[in-house]
């Protein structure tokens, strides 16, 4: 298992900024930023599994494991491949994934976990006005009606929350998700850092 990927999770309820942070780490050099909900939105709506991805996104449900983490394998290998991910360079920051106790075992195979950032925030009803603000800015279907919102919301208590119990205790390091983007963004460079210093110590192409 020596050619695994070494990250780091992006943890979080919808709503607490994963995509947000996600997308401002991904700006800093040395850090590659995944996102899964990308991945997905990226296929073809009329491709089988674009078809796929809208049934379960559209009901806030999540994608099936199996499905989600060979496509999740092929588009990181492909982004590898082509020298747009640099994992001789890069520190991977994974957001969405793994979102189940059997994606976290799956995963296990591909990816060396350095560190889990699990971005905290417990108000609900905030969640839910800022994934229903969301929806109307980025037309997404899937956070465009409360129901649907509050079932990804249960999705995550039931489903991802106890992924958090798959990782070292001392590898996950909570972060208030609430406040604005650049605080966060600077509380999370704070835990980050370190990470990446050590794990690149002996690189010199960084
Ligand atoms: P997100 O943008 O991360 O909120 O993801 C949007 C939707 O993509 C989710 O509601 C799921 O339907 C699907 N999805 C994203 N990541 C995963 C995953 N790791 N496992 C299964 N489904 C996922």
């Amino acid at each position: 298992m020596t050619d695994r990927y070494q990250a780091v999770l992006l943890f979080g309820a919808p709503g607490a900024g994963k995509g947000t942070q996600g997308e401002l780490i991904g700006k800093v050099p040395g850090y590659f930023h995944m996102s899964t909900g990308d991945m997905f939105r990226s296929l073809d709506k009329h491709s089988e599994l674009g078809k796929v991805f809208h049934d379960y996104s559209s009901k806030g449900e999540l994608v099936p494991d199996e499905v989600t983490v060979a496509l999740w394998h092929q588009y990181v290998h492909a982004q590898a491949l082509l020298g747009i991910f640099k994992p001789v360079s890069e520190l991977l920051i994974l957001d969405g994934i793994p979102r189940t106790e059997a994606q976290t075992g799956l995963m296990d195979q591909y990816i060396d976990v350095l560190g889990v950032i699990h971005l905290v925030a417990n108000d609900r009803d905030e969640m839910v006005k800022r994934l229903s603000r969301r929806a109307m800015q980025q037309k997404r279907v899937d956070d465009a009606r409360e129901e649907v919102v509050r079932n990804r919301l249960d999705v995550y208590d039931r489903e991802t929350k106890p992924v958090l119990d798959h990782y070292d205790p001392s590898i996950v390091h909570e972060v208030n998700a609430i406040g604005s983007p650049g605080a966060v963004l600077g509380e999370i460079l704070r835990v980050l850092t370190p990470i990446h210093e050590h794990r690149f110590a002996n690189c010199l192409e960084v």
